[in-house]
């Protein structure tokens, strides 16, 4: 768990969004569907986005439930497939050289020149910032005890939850200790926890469900997203200070 937290300033932990990123959003979000949704796709091989473009979306999704939660639950148990995968093949071998949980490629936000001062057509009523960075910060304070065991141990110094996606790909690539297959073993069962719980949870948003998320669903998406991009920016935005100084992930 994480600790010396103090939820009472929750910082917005990087320049608002602008116009033409949350005019992104908006196109991301409305085809929660690969094969029809080439950005989804995109984001998906190239293991989601940056900390900023993750927070955007964490962001988005709050103030559009329905349609964003259910495209980045699709981004998010795609890409946590493909982690598995990946660590699935490095477990059975024992052999990391070569085996990559990174892109070379930048976020796909980053690399359409999408930043603070981009323009966009973008209706105000649709979005209005830091309006949702309040609902952000509820939806992450509502769901923390569910997603606080999987922050990143190197992440923030006072976590002890599995390696986010960037520190367990550094482990990788220098092998054996910290990195050794038992701790290999630690985080594949997290992310197949992480898996399971997405799983369950995209099924909420099919027309037949009857099914509703309990928490649990949307606590593996941040928990998710937080492994892909890092755990540095979503810690700032829900108010929690990162004791002892954080190794910075992305
Ligand atoms: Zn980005
Ligand atoms: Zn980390």
């Amino acid at each position: 768990m994480l600790a010396g937290s103090d939820m009472s300033q929750p910082l917005f932990p990087c320049q608002p969004f602008s116009d033409g990123e949350l005019a992104f959003f908006r196109r991301f979000i409305r085809h929660p569907s690969t094969g029809s949704n080439g950005m989804l796709d995109c984001a998906i091989e190239r293991w989601g986005f940056c900390q900023r473009h993750t927070l955007g979306l964490l962001a988005v999704c709050a103030s559009i439930p329905r349609a964003g939660l259910n495209t980045a639950g699709l981004l998010y148990q795609r890409t946590i497939q493909n982690a598995i995968i990946v660590l699935r093949r490095c477990a059975s071998t024992d052999v990391s050289y070569g085996q990559s949980v990174c892109s070379e490629e930048p976020c796909p936000m980053c690399e359409l020149g999408l930043n603070e001062h981009s323009t966009g057509l973008v209706r105000r009523e649709w979005l209005t910032l830091p309006h949702s960075l309040e609902r952000l910060q509820s939806l992450l304070n509502d769901s923390f005890e569910h997603w606080s065991p999987f922050v990143c141990s190197a992440c923030v110094s006072s976590a002890t939850g599995p390696l986010c996606r960037t520190h367990a790909d550094a482990a990788l690539l220098a092998g054996g200790a910290p990195f050794d297959v038992s701790a290999l073993e630690r985080q594949l069962v997290a992310l197949q926890a992480l898996d399971r719980h997405l799983l369950t949870y995209l099924e909420t948003f099919l027309p037949e469900s009857a099914g509703v998320d309990t928490g649990a669903g949307v606590a593996a998406l941040i928990a998710a997203a937080g492994w892909c991009a890092g755990w540095e920016m979503v810690s700032l935005a829900v108010g929690y200070r990162l004791v002892g100084g954080a190794v910075h992930g992305a």
